[in-house]
């Protein structure tokens, strides 16, 4: 790699990178900061500073950074045999291996996977399947599927059609076809005067007025997030998902849980759907599947779909050459191993996330602070001009941005949805390193609410 210096680097990205979700002007303006090495929950940009990754790069990183496992698993397997396909009837040991290793760590009703690469892929094949699905059993025209607004499920068109971003939907003729959404369960923004238990179940009914709306015998399936991640760490009443369940029950339409972010023990359960009390039946996973080290995203497939796909379905045409990449999957099943080792689910459940909990409910205390939300090892600090009346800022300040500059300019990473400040942290972090992060979102309140004033 050759060296050259931050501004350099700078330039030469401007020139030439066009980055995901980004105004390629005002980047090129502005200079992207240049994230050079990392080593567990700490990364360095190339003018040295140290950084805590409250995010786990991108929901991802959740066995931290600089794991020898899997850095070795992955060495290992590209020397054996880095790549093979899975067509034409051929497969691969480690494909092998992590199908049985998942089938393991999901919920007894799920023995099957269909490998892909992305989240985004995932939820492509969650389309395709759930189509099928309805016409290997002689219903095609249950063809709509139901998702929510706010809701973030890829940016493949099928997987922007399928999420709730309007941004997204404003670019390229989105939702395609048959594609629909209903409003998100978010308390705080829509409960009014209802308790949390009450609007939940009001937001699960939702989807019952939207079924009856479209017609029972054409809706195909409801996928949601068990929490919304991108859409800000949106944590539902515990009231919802057992009634979506029951609704979804009702009218016999399957229920897709989208695990990218809250699967591999995010939310202290190997996947979102056993902490939020619902049993889907299809799982799309990614991102902590290998912690991100190589990407590789799938659809756990429930016992109800397999059966009929398997026994009547015939070839269903559909797939990716990197389906069940070797590489991909030695990686998995080295994180994987390493994370059953280490216990890392329990401790996400019972000791790391309670102390998540704790010290984002001191947070809760500060001037701007709204409120606060958290699920195992996700969480969600809401800033709000009038905490009584829960009254936003004028969007126009960016209140924010302005919080996530402070959080960039003392070496912490959080992000900034609206004026929502969310993370993410990677499932390995200390006791310790949690109360090291709480004490600098502290700080970058206290710098927020200095410079509004
Ligand atoms: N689903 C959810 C819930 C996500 O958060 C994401 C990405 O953040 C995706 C799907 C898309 O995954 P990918 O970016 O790997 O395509």
């Amino acid at each position: 790699m050759t060296s050259r210096t931050t501004a350099e680097w700078q330039a030469a990205d401007a020139r030439h990178f066009l980055h995901p979700f980004t105004d390629f002007k005002d980047l090129a303006k502005k200079g992207s900061r240049i994230i050079k090495k990392a080593e567990n929950i700490y990364l360095w940009d190339s003018e040295g500073h140290k950084i805590l990754d409250a995010m786990s790069g991108l929901w991802c990183v959740n066995m931290g950074y600089g794991q020898q496992p899997l850095i070795d698993a992955a060495a290992q397997q590209m020397k054996e045999l880095p790549f093979y396909n899975a067509f034409f009837q051929t497969s691969t040991t480690p494909a092998i291996e992590l199908a049985e290793v998942l089938a393991e760590v999901a919920p007894p009703h799920f023995q099957h996977v269909f490998f892909t690469s992305s989240g985004s892929e995932g939820n492509d094949t969650v389309v395709r399947m759930v189509r099928r699905y309805w016409d290997v059993l002689g219903q095609p025209n249950r063809q709509v599927i139901i998702g929510r607004i706010n809701g973030y499920h890829g940016s493949t068109m099928a997987g922007a059609s399928l999420g709730g971003m309007s941004g997204m939907h404003a670019q390229g003729g989105l939702p395609i076809p048959d594609i629909t959404h209903i409003d998100q369960p978010h308390w705080y923004e829509l409960g009014g005067s209802q308790s949390r238990d009450e609007f939940g179940i009001t937001a699960a009914r939702w989807l019952e007025d939207k079924i009856l709306a479209v017609g029972p015998d054409r809706v195909a399936a409801f996928i949601g997030e068990p929490v919304q991640g991108a859409g800000g760490v949106i944590v539902p009443p515990a009231t919802y998902w057992p009634e979506i369940q029951r609704i979804c029950d009702k009218y016999g339409i399957l229920l897709v849980s989208d695990e990218v972010i809250c699967g591999f023990g995010r939310t202290g359960n190997w996947f979102g759907c056993e902490t939020m009390g619902s049993k889907p039946d299809l799982m799309t996973f990614a991102k902590g599947v290998t912690s991100g080290y190589i990407p590789l995203g799938g659809v756990m497939v429930g016992e109800r779909i397999a059966k009929v796909l398997i026994e009547q379905g015939g070839e269903f045409n559909h797939g990716f050459t990197y389906s069940g990449h070797p590489t991909a999957c030695a990686v998995a099943l080295a994180n994987i191993r390493l994370m059953r080792e280490q216990d890392v689910v329990r401790k996400v459940r019972e000791e790391l996330g309670p102390h998540l909990a704790q010290r984002f409910a001191e947070l809760a205390k500060h001037p701007l602070v709204g409120e606060v939300q958290t699920c195992g090892m996700m969480g969600a600090v809401q800033l709000v001009k009038d905490k009584a009346t829960r009254k936003a800022f004028d969007s126009a300040l960016e209140v924010g941005m302005v919080c996530r500059t402070h959080c960039f300019n003392n070496g912490l990473i959080m992000r900034a949805v609206g004026d929502r400040m969310i993370v993410a942290p990677p499932l390995v972090m200390t006791v310790a390193q949690i109360d090291e992060m709480a004490d600098l979102i502290q700080k970058v309140l206290d710098l927020t609410l200095a410079e509004l004033n």
